[in-house]
């Protein structure tokens, strides 16, 4: 007879999202199984995809309290002290200023892998965290007693809570009935590292050419996390590019601000399809990280989104273990929801309505886009959002 197992909490999904979550929960003894389609191996060391994520305080904050911050080499981390916006060949700039904000800096830069890699390095040694990997779901279920989880090997695993964290194609999230808004940008964003004969000066630049948009991340020395995004059908000629004639190119498009520049890594394509899921929950059943929320990169929220819904979630967990309250119960997860979408629902629609204005290539946007810069760098309390947004920490107690 096929095998019948029985836990607390079931997580699908071993990236840094639902890591993290099963994380932070782990000093509960509430009893957690992860599941993960690929190899355990892959999760220990994970290869380089290119990404290279901007953190938040709050979620520099989180990933401390949760240990992961002490697996990232300090060498590998990249501090963002100021950040520009350019339009275009204009020189006016909106303009961030790490010091305006009271604090040090805006933000730290991270290579995702080594994000991945932390995540997993902090949950491995649990007894009541038992990881799953190079297994397939091939059913999800659950009504007001209890979720189950069927796999292709024919075990079940039952809980009394599931989370989905399978991605922004979350395909656990489809066969629960859970529609989600996508849109399909049409655009790529290749990302990749670049070093340089200058310094950065720690500023993060983000130019809107009219048919493409280049962004430089400070990393550590004089290296570069480069994000370039363009048009779906001219991502294939970018690939295909010669190191040295892609180089040449983003110097140049860069206004040779760094000098000579220098391909160090592999270029990664992601296609640009944001999603925002249309519940977060129903009986017994959360999405959390990407799942619920798949930004479009180019406000740099995803993760630091899924750092913040995993530990709302996670404290209204808390809170119910203390009042002996179900963790499955429908209104532990609807705060979970309502706070999660308050926060996110804003950023996800300014984002989409961002990247339209920013990549039509039309007088009247071109203008606004202009307008929008000068706005921002003339209204204070629009700039002193954007800054708070970045260094404040907001966390599940606040
Ligand atoms: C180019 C780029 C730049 C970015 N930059 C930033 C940034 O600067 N700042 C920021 O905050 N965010 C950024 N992001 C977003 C960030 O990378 C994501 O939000 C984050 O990786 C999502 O984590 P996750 O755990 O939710 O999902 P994922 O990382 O997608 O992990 C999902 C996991 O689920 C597993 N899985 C999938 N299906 C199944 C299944 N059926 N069964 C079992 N397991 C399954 C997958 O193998 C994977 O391990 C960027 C994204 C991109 C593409």
């Amino acid at each position: 007879m096929a095998e019948s197992l029985d836990f607390d909490i079931v997580i699908i999904g071993a990236g840094p999202a639902g890591l993290g979550f099963a994380r932070s929960l782990a000093d509960t003894g509430l009893q957690i199984a992860i599941l993960e389609k690929l190899p355990e191996s892959v999760l220990a060391d994970p290869p380089a995809d290119g990404r290279d994520i901007a953190l938040t305080h709050t979620s520099e904050a989180t990933m401390r309290d949760l240990g992961m911050w002490d697996h990232i080499p300090a060498d590998r981390i990249g501090t963002i002290r100021d950040a520009k916006v350019v339009n275009g060949q204009s020189p006016y700039a909106l303009h961030f200023d790490a010091s305006r904000s009271g604090a040090d800096y805006l933000g730290h830069i991270v290579p995702n892998f080594l994000i991945r890699r932390a995540a997993y390095n902090v949950v491995k040694d649990f007894d009541n965290i038992t990881l799953f990997t190079g297994v397939e779901v091939t059913d999800v279920h659950t009504d007001t007693a209890a979720g189950t989880v069927t796999l292709a090997d024919g075990r079940t695993l039952s809980a009394r809570l599931v989370i989905a964290a399978d991605s922004r194609f979350s395909g656990t999230r489809r066969k629960m009935g859970i529609s989600a808004a996508m849109q399909d940008f049409g655009r790529v964003v290749i990302v990749c590292e670049m070093e340089h004969e200058l310094s950065h000066n720690d500023t993060a630049t983000e130019c809107f050419h009219y048919d493409q948009t280049l962004a430089i991340l400070p990393m550590h020395g004089n290296l570069s996390s480069v994000v370039v995004t363009i048009s779906a059908d001219r991502a294939d000629d970018i690939m295909a590019m010669t190191p040295e004639a892609f180089a040449d190119d983003i110097a140049n498009r860069f206004g040779n601000a760094l000098g000579k520049m220098t391909l160090v890594s592999e270029r990664h394509p992601y296609p640009l399809v944001s999603v925002y899921a249309d519940k977060f929950i129903t009986t017994r059943f959360a999405l959390v990280g990407d799942a619920a929320v798949g930004m479009h990169p180019v406000t740099a929220h995803g993760f630091n989104l899924g750092l913040f819904g995993a530990d709302v979630l996670s404290g209204e967990i808390r809170h119910a273990l203390q009042n002996g309250t179900d963790i499955g119960d429908f209104g532990v997860l609807s705060r979970y929801q309502s706070r999660h979408r308050r926060k996110s629902r804003p950023i996800y629609l300014g984002t989409n309505v961002l990247v339209k204005l920013y990549t039509d290539t039309s007088p009247p946007a071109r203008i606004l886009r202009d307008a929008a810069l000068r706005l921002g760098n003339i209204l204070p309390p629009v700039k002193s959002g954007i800054m708070r947004q970045l260094t404040e920490i907001d966390r599940r107690a606040g």
